[in-house]
């Protein structure tokens, strides 16, 4: 069966995303060096660990297995240290990518799929975002991010190497099959940390900010399904190895809820109160981030269909009573 190299696949989309490649038939690879992964979440291929600050040990990974497709999750995601430590994110992020890419290249892998963000579009006025929306980062970790799609079109123009750009709006939720899950430590994710405080784990739920220009005052964001987002990256994998063109594509479902709706929906669904405490803004935080999905969903053929804020607060509350969160 064909390989896929998946980077960061000990981690939370990592780890789902290899359950869908394995289940359409390829070998996801995992090549991770568990800073924020988890080598248990590693089920559904073979784990290679190893940073992709170390270009010999990708060459060395490239050789063993010669994938069809590269699948790069690793990076550093919190938007708050990437404003308080930039040159970490820079280092890792884009440094980890390049070194990356050049290695696929000389390997002759060329087709890469790469997570990307919505951060890379920064503050928009509240429109509904598009893939041509401009891409104006208001923090390190979306520059980051969009430094490595510069990188890959570079590439693409230099060396023939074909990708698939995935701009993520707030992924959530867990595997239905409670196989693999979520779990940061530290966790900084909204609905996680709201489950810790509904259960006790925390005291309460600070919300970061409630003077936004927003109806309620909080953050607006689109919540999409872990699973449906790792479908698209499935199709992505296909997408290139049809011969498709590069192509960048929003994941999102087009309706955005504040903080304080998603709170209310998890007081629905778990039935119970959430303890929560209000806060300063969060530096590096965006009122609202909002995605149109037309283009995923009429070229890729993808259905959000999971993606509803019940759905997600459901699996991820099932996921966090099964016990993974105590390793
Ligand atoms: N948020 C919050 N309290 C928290 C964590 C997050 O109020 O403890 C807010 C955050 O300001 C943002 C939204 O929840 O508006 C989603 O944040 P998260 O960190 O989950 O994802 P991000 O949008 O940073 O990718």
């Amino acid at each position: 069966m064909a390989h896929v190299l998946v980077t960061g696949g000990a981690g939370y989309i990592g780890s789902h995303a290899c359950k869908v490649l394995a289940k359409a038939g390829f070998t996801p690879v995992t090549f991770d060096n568990l800073c924020t992964g988890w080598q248990d979440a590693v089920k559904f291929g073979p784990f290679e660990q190893g940073d992709l600050l170390d270009r010999p040990r990708l060459d060395e990974v490239f050789a063993k297995y010669q994938p069809v497709a590269v699948v790069h999750f690793a990076a550093l995601s919190q938007v708050g240290e990437s404003m308080s430590d930039p040159g970490l994110y820079w280092r890792n992020n884009v440094g980890g990518s390049l070194n990356l890419i050049e290695a696929a290249v000389e390997a002759d892998c060329l087709n890469f799929v790469f997570s990307s963000t919505c951060a890379t579009y920064g503050e928009q006025d509240g429109v509904t975002l598009t893939e041509e929306s401009p891409q104006r980062p208001i923090n390190a970790y979306g520059a980051s991010k969009r430094a490595v799609e510069d990188i890959l079109q570079n590439f693409e123009q230099s060396h023939g190497l074909r990708h698939v750009i995935f701009r993520y709006f707030n992924v959530a939720g867990a595997d239905p099959d409670g196989e693999v899950g979520e779990f940061h430590q530290p966790e900084t994710h909204l609905i996680p940390l709201m489950l810790d405080a509904i259960d006790g784990k925390r005291d309460a739920l600070t919300v970061f900010g409630t003077d936004y220009d927003t109806p309620d005052g909080t953050c607006i964001r689109d919540y999409v399904h872990v699973m449906d987002l790792v479908s698209a990256h499935v199709k992505g994998v296909q997408w290139l190895l049809d011969g498709h063109e590069p192509r960048v594509f929003n994941l999102g479902t087009g309706s955005g809820f504040s903080v304080r709706e998603v709170i209310d929906h998890s007081r629905a669904v778990t039935n119970k109160e959430v303890p929560i405490t209000e806060g300063p803004r969060r530096a590096g935080d965006c009122t609202k981030l909002v995605s149109g999905s037309d283009r995923a969903m009429s070229e890729l053929g993808w259905e959000p269909n999971r993606s509803t804020l019940e759905a997600m607060i459901t699996d991820a509350w099932r996921w966090h009573q099964s016990g993974h969160y105590e390793r």
